[in-house]
């Protein structure tokens, strides 16, 4: 067996990589790097393997990062299936086509500027079409039902607590008459999350693929990161300007909206009318909504219990749809909480917002989420002062602010854990998804606890299985 690593190598994002049986190749996620515009111009790149040789791609969950090229591979002629949970695909939908939206719109403008210096046009990286299009490959499994991708390939997703539909992949393979437990541990949930199980306990791996984005992190507890959000709102409301938090569409979104629902139920935060800016998020929380009966039972038995079936009938959450009514909230955003796409602050409507409030002192943006380097969201919570936002310096007034606890990723102790409770431990590990520090730090914690032989792959790195010398 040769598993080879194209993305999600020494870095956060782009997870994509190749385990190749036999005749059989499978290729685990097909993510886009995001955030470093250095590194993004890779996305653009044709792939560097034979995409009509790939038999299978399995996705672990619906992220960009890890999803986001599967209409690229379309588009180079890949036709075989993409299995999926049946939530990451109806999400996937959602996800694909707004990032093919968003790159016919970018490479329209950027075409203009091109007309202009009398230069060719370009094409986007993937068209609506060719989104639409991928989708039809998709093929729907169940978490804990194993399947046969071929005779000696069998296939099993486990429940990984990091968003609505995530899974875990184990990968069984027959070679020799020998079996080798492959796992691709896709991101890994932070416990104790709203709406999801905690991530699924395995039982063996020999290889296991893992990532590491909070490997050198420990988040605060949950209850403490909603006292530090009644205290954001709390202080944001005094300020008197609009607390804007950017946020990613899908889970996140969902998470804040229960949170400042049972905060106010709780009466420990002022009632503030919440402005959802994100037609995206608005199709994913329908998404929660159509699935509450997935909720898991500890949400259900919160103080707030029934606070997400609850929010279809709060009447201070606004959804917004148009960009007259997304304008129409620079005049009357004062005393409202913002909640828009995107969460790094890169792109999206969100960005209007903060060009048009960061530089009033009046004004609070809070991240709840994982900034990664390079994006606008790292600059403001480094204390930039100035930023360029839509071509524009802006200066920032704003009180910046930030809660960890909300993560979606296990921090290092958790990660520890989840691998400590393999029943049988993997001989070598895989560390990916992170960036060089986490994944230093957690590899010096694995060699300690474990005493696990772990291996930092780059880009285009390949291993093989078992090794030969
Ligand atoms: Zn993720
Ligand atoms: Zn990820």
């Amino acid at each position: 067996m040769k598993i080879q690593f194209f993305g999600a190598a020494r870095m956060v994002t782009g997870s994509c990589t190749l385990l190749e049986s036999g005749s059989v190749s499978m290729l685990i996620d097909c993510g886009m790097i995001q955030g470093d515009e250095k590194e993004e111009i890779r996305n653009a790149l044709p792939f560097p393997f034979d995409v009509k040789a790939i038999s299978a791609v399995m996705l672990t969950h619906a992220h960009l990062d890890h999803v986001g090229l599967v209409p690229k591979l379309y588009k180079e002629g890949y036709r075989n299936p993409v299995h999926a949970t049946r939530l990451t695909r109806e999400l996937c939908e959602i996800l694909l086509e707004d990032s093919a939206a968003i790159a016919e719109r970018e490479t329209a403008i950027e075409n203009r500027h091109r007309l202009d210096a009398g230069l060719e046009p370009v094409s986007p990286i993937y068209t609506m079409e060719e989104a639409k299009a991928c989708l039809s490959l998709f093929q729907d499994h169940s978490l804990l039902k194993p399947w046969f991708l071929s005779e000696d390939v069998r296939v099993q997703w486990f429940d990984a607590g990091h968003i609505l539909g995530s899974a875990m992949v184990e990968v069984v393979l027959r070679e020799a008459g020998e079996e080798h437990t492959v796992v691709f541990s896709g991101d890994i949930g932070h416990r104790g999350k709203p709406f999801l199980p905690d991530p699924s306990k395995l039982a063996k791996a020999d290889v296991l693929v893992m990532e590491s984005t909070y490997g050198d992190r420990l988040h605060p507890g949950y209850e403490e990161a909603r006292e530090q959000l009644a205290k954001i709102v709390c202080e944001a409301y005094e300020r008197g300007g609009p607390l804007m938090i950017p946020c990613f569409a899908i889970q996140r979104t969902q998470e804040m909206l229960y949170y400042l629902h049972c905060l106010e139920e709780e009466g420990r935060i002022p009632s503030m009318d919440i402005f959802l800016d994100s037609p995206m998020a608005h199709r994913v929380t329908q998404i929660f909504n159509d699935n509450i009966q997935f909720i898991d039972q500890k949400t259900k038995e919160m103080e707030s219990g029934n606070a997400w079936v609850a929010i279809g009938k709060n009447h201070r959450i606004h959804s917004l749809f148009t960009k007259k009514e997304s304008q129409a909230l620079n005049q009357k955003g004062h005393h409202a909480i913002i909640i828009s796409s995107g969460g790094m602050a890169q792109g999206g409507r969100i960005l209007h917002h903060l060009k048009h409030h960061l530089w009033q002192k009046e004004s609070t943006v809070l991240f709840v989420g994982y900034q990664a380097e390079g994006t606008l969201g790292r600059e403001l919570l480094s204390g930039q002062k100035q930023v360029e936002i839509l071509g524009k310096r802006i200066h920032v007034e704003a009180a910046i602010e930030q809660i960890e606890g909300f993560s979606a990723h296990a921090d290092q102790p958790e990660l520890l854990d989840w691998l400590g409770a393999f029943e049988q431990r993997p001989a070598v590990v895989f560390l990916q998804h992170g960036e060089m520090q986490s994944i230093l730090a957690l590899q010096a914690r694995i060699q300690e606890k474990y005493g696990i032989k772990t291996w930092i792959p780059h880009v285009g790195q390949t291993y093989f299985w078992p090794e030969t010398k």
